[in-house]
């Protein structure tokens, strides 16, 4: 199937906004095996969208449109579409349900209606994030226009939960997605080991980036759901295995969820000493339901004198090696976990700029301890980039720190 996109909006076209929306439709349909041919924006323009349309029909089977289905004046796709399609606009019951419950108590302008016509024998992709429904409609010669709404928020769960599955029914195929999750090695790196594997169709690979992390993605299609799962899971495990263990999991969401399920798993429990990443571990680990029974202490220890008071840093040591060493992480690990009597001591220390740093200690400098009945170890975390914001490095931090105790409790290297 040859597809293409139009993404409609005067905001685009002046860069106002960024159209991350072309980026997600594309990934994702191409994942599919779908033939991404072109990728054109205009304006709010009926014109000029109309132009497009006429164009990107003669070429193309599949048309996806995003942005304008909107209440306001400007919000003109539908119309022109069913204007090219040489359909008109009706009222859709359950679009207009939803919209009048939607505004139930709050007063719902005449424009607002226009949101629940659509054009006439239209399939009704459903809106669970906003107001305005998306559509598909097929024109006389079999070709199909997809629209769907411009807020990424939701535009992403319209194409995932009703849009591939439309597609995926006319085409008589089921699809299935395994992730292969990734730290400690940057996509790039990852890319390159994967080489001869991205340019795969059925299933297809391609790599993610995500929050100081990564991901790769196999997907199959395939005539069910259960022959496509077992078309991706052979690659994904040869993923695995040409990763290593910077590869912690298949479909296992985040890495916080892994270590807390692993702790458990193990009876085992954990405690926090944090100074640069401000509680930021704490958070990633509370933020998994059922933690309580693996973590039992989180500590902000910014300030020396809290370092030493609470945690038993010898102030001798912050003056000889200051608070961003390897000594005062082991130092910090080794004080939370015997402030909480837990298992597993982690100890966090760093500069996460933007000031702060010196040559001799750089922003980005991080080391992360981690105090067992085996012993304590410190690392220094590897950032894969200099002057990012406080954030990126707060983030890698507690990262580093929960693929630690991942290593530590499977005996793999740290
Ligand atoms: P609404 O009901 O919110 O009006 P809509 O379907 O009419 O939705 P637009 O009016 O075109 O969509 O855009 C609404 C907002 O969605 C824009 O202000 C912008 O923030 C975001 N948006 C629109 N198109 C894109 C895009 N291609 N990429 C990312 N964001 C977009
Ligand atoms: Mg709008």
């Amino acid at each position: 199937m040859k597809a293409e996109i139009i993404s409609v909006g005067t905001e685009l076209l002046l860069g106002q906004t960024i159209n991350t929306d072309a980026s997600y439709v594309a990934r994702a349909l191409s994942e599919l095996g779908i033939d991404m041919m072109f990728s054109c924006t205009v304006g709010d323009n009926n014109g000029r969208l109309k132009g497009a349309l006429v164009q990107a029909l003669e070429r193309s089977d599949l048309v996806i449109t995003t942005g304008g289905l909107g209440p306001t004046e400007d919000d003109l796709t539908k119309e022109t579409i069913a204007e090219c399609a040489g359909t008109r606009l009706v009222e859709h019951e359950e679009s207009m349900k939803r919209l009048k419950e939607h505004f139930t108590g709050r007063y719902m302008g005449e424009n607002q209606k226009k949101q629940a016509m659509l054009p006439e024998n239209a399939t009704v992709l459903l809106n669970d994030r906003g107001t305005a429904p998306g559509c598909v409609v097929e024109t006389k010669e079999g070709k199909l226009i997809m629209m769907l709404p411009g807020p990424p928020s939701e535009l992403v769960p319209m194409l995932q939960n009703y849009g591939i599955p439309f597609l995926m029914k006319r085409e008589n195929a089921s699809i299935h997605s395994l992730n292969v999750h990734v730290f400690g090695q940057g996509e790039g790196a990852v890319a390159e080991m994967l080489s001869d594997m991205t340019n795969a169709s059925n299933p297809t690979v391609a790599t993610y980036a995500k929050d100081g992390e990564m991901f790769v993605r196999v997907t199959a299609k395939a005539e069910s759901a259960e022959k496509a799962e077992e078309m991706c899971r052979p690659v994904a495990e040869q993923i695995r295995q040409r990763i290593g263990d910077y590869a912690y999991g298949i479909n296992v969401d985040s890495l916080e969820k892994l270590v807390v399920a692993m702790l458990k798993e193990r009876n085992r429990t954990v405690a926090t000493a944090e100074s640069c990443s401000g509680g930021l571990l704490a958070k990633r680990i509370t933020d998994i339901p059922g933690s309580s029974s693996v973590f039992e202490m989180g500590a902000v220890t910014y300030a020396n004198r809290i370092k030493t008071q609470l945690l038993g840093v010898p102030e001798e040591m912050l003056e000889e090696h200051g608070a961003v060493s390897e000594p005062v992480a082991a130092a910090m690990a080794q004080g939370i976990r015997k402030a909480a009597g837990s298992d597993i001591g982690i100890g966090i220390t760093g500069v996460a700029g933007p000031d702060g740093g010196t040559e001799e200690k750089p922003v980005g400098m991080i080391y992360v301890g981690l105090c067992d009945e085996k012993g304590t170890v410190v690392r220094r975390v590897k950032v894969f980039s200099q002057r990012r914001p406080r954030s990126y490095y707060r983030n890698t931090a507690a990262s580093f720190a929960l693929d630690m105790v991942r290593r530590r409790l499977e005996d793999l290297p740290l």
